[in-house]
Formats: structure tokens, C-alpha cells, sequence
């Protein structure tokens, strides 16, 4: 299986080899490593310049085999295009923002420059547990407005908890403009990276699939787990919860169909969310 979602935090950090090993332990063979964060995110004591951020996280994914290095931008700097320009040509496989200061409109330009690229866009969504008021910049239909950004594959994490419902029906919208029209749009994803509580998990994850949406190439499994000292423990965890609320979808797919719209087919949607749906959202094939 893929981890789309793991981060490199401050301090101390295992070898690739060492994150390897235990990433093997959980199960996870490959997905995506998130570099460090930008100064504007936390001021920490190491060397937080981009160049050393991204360097980093290149390096670091060179050397475990079957992670994409994610480069976090604050599409705010003064010279993010550069960073971009920069990420692709060193061979990012793609950009992580975080809106911990600014509402997403605000960083437009960027993300254009970004879908130009062919790259894919991955945002925070949902309650922001950082030290500032900063939860009204991640609500979900803030980012309404990147339907218009034409060819950005972007995922919004952690089912947008609390709002969960808010995220599905801005999935319908998107979705459902993106099929009837799709050389203008862009194409969202789900990462449903945890941030959902477990007595949430199975409600929200059971409104992405049974809201009635073609959906079930548009989502990515996720941990949030540190590169730094990947958690075993927590990471199957985590899989063993989905995978039983999986299998009960899988099961009963049809509860909540409408009456003249076709039979949903959801015996895939686990294989889909923890493998398979990864080449399409990175551009792979
Ligand atoms: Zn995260």
C-alpha cells in the first residue's frame, strides 16, 4: 500500500533507510514524503531556507525507493515562482500548501504556475491545529474557486474534518463540471488522510462513497506520519480501521442509490485509495 501523507518535522530525523524499514513494517511500499515547512508556517532552529528544504527532501526520497518528494511552497513569497520553477526542474513530483495565514484566493497565481507544470497541488483542509486563529482559511469551499485553475489535479486532506459534508458536495460540483467539461477544469482528489477522528472516520468516509458521486478514483489513503521516525504502531492502525469500513461499503454499495441512476460497482475502492488511484494524481501514466 501508499502513504500519500507523511511530513518531515524538526529535529531528529531517520535515515531513508532506517524510514524504509519501517515503513516495510506497516505495510507501506511507497507514496509521498512532504517536505519541512516554510518559516511563515513555524520558526524552528534549523535551516528553513527553501533551497534546503526542498535539497532535503530530494535527497532524502532519492534513497527510499517508491517516495515522491513533495515540496511544501508558501505561495506567498516573494519569489515562490522561482521555488516552482526551481522544485520542477531538480524533479519534484509535486507541492504541499498549508493556508495557516492566508485564504487560499490569495495564492492564485502560484497555483496556475503549478498546473502548468503537470504537478500535482496538495492542501491542508479541515480544523488547522497550529498556534494561530487560522481553521476559517482551510474551510473546504474556499477553494471553490480553483475550478477555474484549468489542468490542476489538487487534493484537499483529512475529509476536511469538521466539515465533511461541505467537502462532498464541493467533490459534486467539481466532479460533476469536470466530466461534463473537462479541458477547462481541474480534477479534485480526496485525502483521506486521518484528522477525522475514529468515531467520525466511518461516517465521513461512508458520505465520500454513498452521496452518489463518481468518486472512487478521486481518493488517496494517508497517514500523516513523520518521515522522522515513522509510526508503525499508529500507521496499521489505521489501515486495519479503513479497511474494515472499506469492506462494509464494499459490501452494500447501492443502500443509498437513487432509483434510475446506474448500480455502483465498489468492489475495488480499498485496492483504488491505497495503490492504484497514486499514478493518476502524480501523472504517472
Ligand atoms: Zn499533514
Amino acid at each position: 500500500m501508499q502513504d500519500l501523507h507523511i511530513h518531515v518535522f524538526p529535529g531528529r530525523k531517520d535515515s531513508p533507510a532506517e524510514f524504509v524499514d519501517k515503513t516495510r513494517a506497516a505495510g507501506v511500499t511507497g507514496g509521498a514524503v512532504l517536505g519541512m515547512y516554510p518559516e511563515t508556517f513555524g520558526k524552528e532552529n534549523e535551516d528553513q531556507r527553501w533551497q534546503a528544504r526542498l535539497d532535503y527532501v530530494l535527497d532524502f526520497c532519492s534513497q527510499a525507493p517508491g517516495f515522491r518528494p513533495m515540496f511544501w511552497i508558501d505561495p506567498l513569497a516573494e519569489d515562490a515562482l522561482e521555488q516552482v520553477q526551481t522544485a520542477v526542474e531538480k524533479g519534484i513530483a509535486g507541492f504541499k500548501v498549508i493556508c495557516n495565514y492566508f485564504y487560499p484566493k490569495e495564492g492564485l497565481k502560484i497555483y496556475q504556475a503549478i498546473a502548468e507544470t503537470g504537478l500535482p497541488l496538495m492542501f491542508h483542509s479541515g480544523v488547522l491545529y497550529n498556534e494561530q486563529p487560522s481553521s476559517g482559511y482551510n474551510q473546504p469551499m474556499s477553494v471553490e474557486f480553483l475550478m477555474e485553475v484549468k489542468g490542476l489535479r489538487f487534493s484537499l486532506a483529512h475529509i476536511s474534518w469538521p466539515w465533511c459534508a461541505e467537502l462532498v458536495s464541493l467533490f459534486g460540483k467539481l466532479n460533476y463540471l469536470d466530466e461534463c467539461a473537462p479541458e477547462g477544469r481541474s480534477q479534485m482528489y480526496y485525502d483521506i488522510t486521518p484528522g477525522t477522528p475514529p468515531i467520525f472516520r466511518e461516517e465521513a468516509l461512508r458520505r465520500i462513497y454513498m452521496t452518489g458521486l463518481r468518486v472512487k478514483h478521486r481518493v488517496l489513503w494517508g497517514t500523516d506520519c513523520l518521515a522522522n521516525d515513522y509510526n508503525v504502531e499508529y500507521a496499521r492502525y489505521w489501515a486495519d480501521l479503513d479497511r474494515k469500513i472499506y469492506d462494509g461499503i464494499s459490501a452494500d454499495p447501492n443502500r443509498y442509490r437513487v432509483a434510475g441512476q446506474d448500480e455502483y460497482d465498489y468492489s475495488d475502492i480499498w485496492e483504488r485509495a491505497i495503490d492504484r488511484n497514486f499514478a493518476a494524481f502524480f501523472g504517472e501514466e
